[in-house]
C-alpha cells in the first residue's frame, strides 16, 4: 500500500485531544468513514465524525469529553457500544472495531471484537471504509485496505467484500449506495448493481423510516433523476414507490400518443432542483403526475385524457405518505395542495391571461402561489423550442401579473371585507343561509374584478345583494 499521510485533514484540536486521550489509554483510534472520504472530495468539512477505537469506543468518548473545554454530554447507546458527543456543532461518534456476522431476517448483526481491518470490512463501501490514523508513530496516515482511493478518482461505488453478501446482509446498503451515486455523481460497479437487482426483495425487512431517509437525500441531491433511474433499473422503485413506476410508458390507440409520464416526472424534478432547496416542493414534483395512471382514458373525440388527475394524485399523496410513515402534517397538505393545483397556471399560460383568473390563482394558492410557480415552470419539458420559449414567457407574464394585482387587490391572504357579523346586524338577521350567500356573492364579485376589494364597495354590493334577496337593513 502506498503510504499517504492526511494529516492535513485532521488539523483542529479534536483529533490532538483524541489522540492523546487514546494514547493515556493504550487504545488504537482512527477517524473513519464519511469524514475522510469528504475530505478528500473537497465536500467541505463535514458536521459529524466517526472515530473506531480498538477497544471500548464508551471509554474513549467518556474521557474524550471530560478533556474537551465547555464541554458536552456524551450519549451512550449500550446496545450497539457506541457513544456520541456532541461539540460546538459536531457530533463525534465512538465505535469500538468490531467484526460482524448477520442472520437472514435481520440486518442486525452478531457483532464480536476485532481489528482496524475487521472493522473496515465491515463498512458499506470502499470509499467508506478509509481511515486515517490518530496514533502517535504513525498519526495522521492513511489506511485503505480496499483501494477506496481508486475509487474516490474512477468515481466508484464499489463494496469491499461479496457484493451480494454485503446487500443481503444489510439491504439499506442498496438504498445507500444508490444515494452516494446521486449525492456524488458516481456510477456503481456493475457487480454491485447486478447484486443490488439479485436481492432487491429484500429492501422489505428495512423500516420505511429509513428508505425515506435515503429518499429525502435522493430527492435534495443536484440531480435527483439519477437515483430514481437506479431505483426504476434495480426493480427497488416497484416495492417502494410502485404508483411512480405505473407513470412509465407510452401508449398509441388510432394513431395517438401520450407521452411517457415517469421520465417526464424525472425531468420535472431535475428541473425543479435547480429552482428550489424545498424538499416538499421537490416531493411536489415527484407526485405531481401520479394520478395519471388510474385516470388515463381513450376516447375517440378527446384522445388521451386524465381527468380530475390532479384532485386523484392529492388523495394519494396521503396514501403514499401514510404507507412510508412520512409525516401527515402541513408539509403533506403542502404537497397534495401543489399537487391539486398543479395544472392551473399551464392553462393561464397557454392562453391570454386574464386578471380575473390570475386573481383566482392568488386566492387558491394563497401563500404558497410562487412556490406553485416554480412547481409548474419545472413542468415545462416539452422539446419544441418554440412552444418552450412561448410557455416560459407567458409564466414570465403571469409572474408579473400576480405581482401587479397582488399589490392592488390583496388576495393573497383573502379576508372577507364585510364579516358575517355586520351582514347579520345590517339585515338583522340570526345565522342562516343567506348570510353565506351574500359573503360568496361579495368574495366572487371581488375575485371577478367586478368590485375592488374594499369596505365601502363591498358594503354596497351587500346591500344590493340583499334588496335582491327581500331583505330590509335597518
Ligand atoms: P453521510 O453522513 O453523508 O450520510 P456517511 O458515510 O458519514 O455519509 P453515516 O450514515 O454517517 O454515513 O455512516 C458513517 C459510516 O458508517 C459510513 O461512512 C460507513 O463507513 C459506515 N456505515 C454507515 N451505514 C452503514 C451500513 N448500513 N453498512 C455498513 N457500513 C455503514
Ligand atoms: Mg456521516
Amino acid at each position: 500500500m502506498t503510504k499517504t499521510n492526511l494529516e492535513a485533514a485532521i488539523d483542529n484540536p479534536i483529533f490532538t485531544t483524541i489522540s492523546n486521550v487514546a494514547k493515556e489509554l493504550s487504545m488504537d483510534a482512527y477517524v473513519i468513514g464519511g469524514y475522510v472520504r469528504d475530505h478528500l472530495l473537497n465536500r467541505g468539512t463535514p458536521k459529524d465524525i466517526d472515530i473506531v477505537a480498538i477497544g471500548s469506543g464508551i471509554t474513549l468518548a467518556k474521557q474524550v469529553a471530560s478533556q474537551l473545554q465547555g464541554s458536552t454530554d456524551v450519549s451512550v447507546f449500550k446496545n450497539f457500544g457506541t457513544a456520541m458527543i456532541k461539540y460546538k456543532d459536531i457530533e463525534i461518534e465512538f465505535v469500538g472495531a468490531r467484526k460482524e456476522s448477520y442472520h437472514r431476517d435481520s440486518r442486525k448483526p452478531v457483532v464480536e471484537d476485532g481489528s482496524l481491518e475487521d472493522d473496515q470490512k465491515r463498512r458499506d463501501f470502499t470509499i467508506n471504509a478509509l481511515a486515517i490514523s490518530l496514533n502517535p508513530h504513525d498519526y495522521g496516515q492513511l489506511l485503505d485496505p480496499f483501494d477506496g482511493i481508486g475509487d474516490l478518482k474512477r468515481k466508484l461505488i464499489r463494496t469491499p467484500l461479496d457484493p451480494s453478501i454485503t446487500y443481503s446482509d444489510d439491504p439499506l446498503r442498496m438504498m445507500r449506495a444508490i444515494r452516494f451515486a446521486t449525492q456524488l455523481n458516481f456510477t456503481i460497479h456493475p457487480e454491485s448493481l447486478d447484486a443490488i437487482t439479485n436481492n432487491k426483495d429484500r429492501i422489505k425487512i428495512i423500516s420505511k423510516e429509513r428508505i425515506v431517509d435515503e429518499l429525502n437525500k435522493i430527492l435534495a441531491s443536484e440531480k435527483p433523476s439519477i437515483g430514481f433511474t437506479l431505483l426504476h433499473k434495480t426493480g427497488l422503485l416497484k416495492y417502494i414507490l410502485p404508483e411512480l413506476l405505473a407513470l412509465e410508458g407510452i401508449e398509441e390507440v388510432e394513431g395517438q400518443r401520450h407521452k411517457d409520464n415517469f421520465w417526464h416526472t424525472l425531468e420535472v424534478v431535475d428541473n425543479i432542483a435547480e429552482n428550489t432547496d424545498n424538499l416538499w416542493l421537490r416531493w411536489a414534483a415527484l407526485l405531481h403526475d401520479i394520478g395519471k395512471a388510474p385516470t388515463k382514458r381513450f376516447d375517440k373525440k378527446a384522445g388521451w385524457t386524465f381527468h380530475a388527475h390532479e384532485f386523484v394524485g392529492a388523495k394519494m399523496v396521503y396514501k403514499i405518505f401514510k404507507r412510508l410513515r412520512m409525516p401527515l402534517n402541513d408539509k403533506m397538505k403542502f404537497v397534495q395542495k401543489m399537487v391539486l393545483m398543479s395544472s392551473r397556471p399551464i392553462v393561464l399560460s397557454e392562453d391570454f391571461v386574464t386578471d380575473s383568473a390570475v386573481r383566482r390563482l392568488i386566492f387558491d394558492a394563497g401563500e404558497y402561489v410562487e412556490d406553485l410557480m416554480t412547481l409548474c415552470e419545472a413542468d415545462i419539458t416539452t422539446k419544441n423550442p418554440k412552444k418552450q420559449r412561448k410557455y416560459k414567457n407567458n409564466f414570465k407574464i403571469v409572474r408579473q401579473k400576480i405581482v401587479e394585482v397582488e399589490a392592488r387587490d390583496h388576495v393573497r391572504n383573502f379576508q372577507p371585507p364585510i364579516s358575517g357579523e355586520e351582514i347579520m346586524a345590517t339585515f338583522n338577521l340570526k345565522p342562516s343561509r343567506e348570510i353565506g350567500i351574500i359573503k360568496e356573492v361579495i368574495k366572487e364579485a371581488i375575485l371577478e374584478g367586478e368590485i375592488p376589494n374594499n369596505y365601502d364597495d363591498a358594503y354596497a354590493l351587500m346591500l344590493k345583494k340583499g334588496k335582491e334577496m327581500g331583505l330590509v337593513a335597518k
